[in-house]
């Protein structure tokens, strides 16, 4: 069983959807094993996506992840990385596929709804940056 990380963002917590979208996350057959709202601060955002440091979007997308409340989440299942992944749909919501999470509810390439770890190696990395290990249960 493998767990992977995500985050609900600030458009979904402004609209009110944290329920819709772990509603999604249960029936895929994900379980949310950790969960916590938070407002993250510029230097944690910048931090989780320091990945992106040189892309023209950085900023952008990280005056984006402050903007308001994010849900932090691990999610366990069989192939839990790849699955949710699947379940979010594309990172622009004009491709993603029917009935996924950003099909759903994103509202444009940046303000895409969700996010979810793309590898074990960042899944392990960005949970830690969240939860401690007795958080998760
Ligand atoms: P995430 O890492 O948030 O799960 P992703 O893996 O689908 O999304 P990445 O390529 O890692 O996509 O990009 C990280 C985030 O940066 C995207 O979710 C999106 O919010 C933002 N982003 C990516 N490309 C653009 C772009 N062209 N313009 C604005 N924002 C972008
Ligand atoms: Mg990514």
């Amino acid at each position: 069983v493998e767990h992977t990380f995500s985050i609900i963002k600030p458009d979904a917590t402004k609209r009110n959807l944290t329920g819709s979208v772990n509603a999604v996350i249960e029936k895929a057959g994900l379980r949310i094993v950790a969960q916590k709202r938070v407002q993250m601060t510029r230097a944690q955002a910048e931090t989780f996506y320091a990945i992106h440091r040189e892309r023209p979007f950085f900023g952008e997308l990280v005056d984006f992840m402050v903007s308001g409340p994010v849900v932090v989440q691990v999610l366990e299942g069989e192939d839990a990385i790849v699955r949710y992944r699947d379940v979010m749909g594309a990172t622009n919501p004009a491709n993603a596929a029917e009935g996924t999470i950003r099909k759903l509810f994103a509202l444009s390439v940046g303000e895409n709804t969700v996010h979810g770890s793309d590898s074990r190696e960042n899944a392990a990395i960005e949970i830690a940056q969240f939860f401690a290990g007795n958080e998760i249960v």
